[in-house]
């Protein structure tokens, strides 16, 4: 477990059970936390936790008994004022509701802020799912609203189609985009006049258990409608290259590297994953003029709508999903605004405007802490 900074608030990130979890891992991960809280403005800092385990090896009595014992020996260290861990990568909302119960039961008080990501009816809020997904369309039409451009009319192409890439594929159809591919693990499908209702797709994968088969007529889908619909078969690395205006990598790090950069048509990156580009591929991307809206921008919906969870459990409230994603939309387009600006004013990429906002943001609250002390 690694905290990171807290000046804006209690430490806050995900805890992951993974065999390959490792210390600078974590380090580099808390670090990105410090800094995605700070981009969307949450009173949070950056922290990150692992366990190197393989969870799949564990019975699920083995899996709640690690869980338990790995709060017993943190109780000290977390807490809703201090540490505030979150589903990651192999843990889920039945992990946080045991870090809940056995961290009540060694403090003796109900403390429903210790973690987020719960189950909603305990403790979870409306909207989580959905709010990285939605979020990241947020920031893109604040973009392209500066871009003086409309949706209308732009193509988008989407690899990964788990919980970030179906609400991100479905609020971007919903807000006028035309989605032309999709992939997940096993392949991809592409449809250059565009996929019809994305709903049919998530239900189609949700029957056959991958996208490969899902070109859909009116919620009928299967190979047969192929032709009829002028698909093509893709793998996951060819959709990277598809001639679209907006690419949404939203399933795994390094994805866009050296090998692809060059061929990358879209002229809009949209890091829906956490590090899909690595240093290399955006140097190149740069150079061609593609405009990357990066992760600790695009995807930290997921961490806003994470703070009302937390602000609804410390004021004992429930809001409905409607105010949560419409307060989430207000922050998206508010951060977007004030990155996108100071990428303008220092003519920076987008990345570094980010981390700018953050440092700024980090460096203004330790002055007024100083002060304060000074003052006292
Ligand atoms: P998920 O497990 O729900 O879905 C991942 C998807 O990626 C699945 O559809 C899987 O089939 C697909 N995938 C795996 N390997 C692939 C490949 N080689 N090519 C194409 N698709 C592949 O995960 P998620 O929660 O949707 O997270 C996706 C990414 O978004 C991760 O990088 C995650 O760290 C990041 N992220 C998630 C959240 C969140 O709130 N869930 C928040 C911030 C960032």
């Amino acid at each position: 477990m690694l905290q990171h900074n807290n000046i804006l608030g209690p430490y806050k990130g995900g805890l992951r059970y993974h065999s390959d979890v490792s210390m600078d891992e974590i380090k580099a991960l808390s670090l990105l936390m410090t800094v995605k809280n700070a981009v969307v403005d949450i009173p949070f800092g950056g922290g990150k936790g692992g366990i190197r385990v393989d969870p799949k090896s564990l019975t699920e009595a083995e899996l709640e008994e690690l869980t338990r014992e790995f709060t017993r020996q943190l109780a000290k260290h977390i807490g809703p004022q201090k540490d505030v861990p979150a589903p990651d990568v192999n843990t889920n909302s039945r992990i946080m509701s045991w870090i809940v119960d056995e961290y009540s039961k060694v403090t003796g008080k109900q403390s429903l802020g210790v973690v987020t990501g719960k189950p909603i009816d305990q403790g979870g809020s409306e909207g989580r799912t959905e709010a990285t997904g939605y979020g990241g369309t947020y920031t893109l039409l604040t973009i392209l609203h500066y871009l003086n451009k409309n949706p209308q009319g732009l193509t988008v192409a989407i690899q990964g189609f788990g919980n970030v890439g179906q609400f991100a594929a479905q609020s971007l159809q919903e807000n006028g985009f035309t989605i032309v591919a999709v992939s997940d693990s096993r392949g991809g499908i592409y449809v250059p006049t565009g996929l019809p209702a994305i709903e049919s797709i998530k239900n189609c994968k949700g029957k056959k258990g991958n996208i490969s088969e899902c070109y859909c007529i009116d919620n009928e889908c299967g190979l047969e409608n192929k032709e009829k619909v002028g698909g093509t078969d893709i793998t996951s690395e060819e959709l990277l290259t598809l001639p679209v205006d907006i690419l949404v990598p939203a399933a795994l790090e390094n994805v866009i590297n050296e090998q692809n950069a060059e061929k990358i048509k879209a002229k809009i990156i949209l890091e829906m994953a956490n590090g899909p580009t690595t240093n290399k591929a955006e140097e190149i991307l740069n150079k061609k003029g593609v405009l990357i809206i990066p992760d600790v921008l695009a995807n930290s919906g997921g961490v806003a709508t994470s703070y009302y969870e937390w602000h609804q459990n410390m004021n004992n409230e429930h809001w409905p999903k409607k105010e949560v994603l419409a307060k989430l939309k207000g922050k998206m387009e508010k951060a977007t605004s004030d990155v996108y600006l100071l990428h303008k004013k220092y003519n920076v990429s987008l990345r570094q405007a980010a981390y700018m906002t953050a440092l700024q943001r980090i460096h203004n609250k330790l002055n007024k802490k100083e002060q304060a002390a000074k003052g006292s």
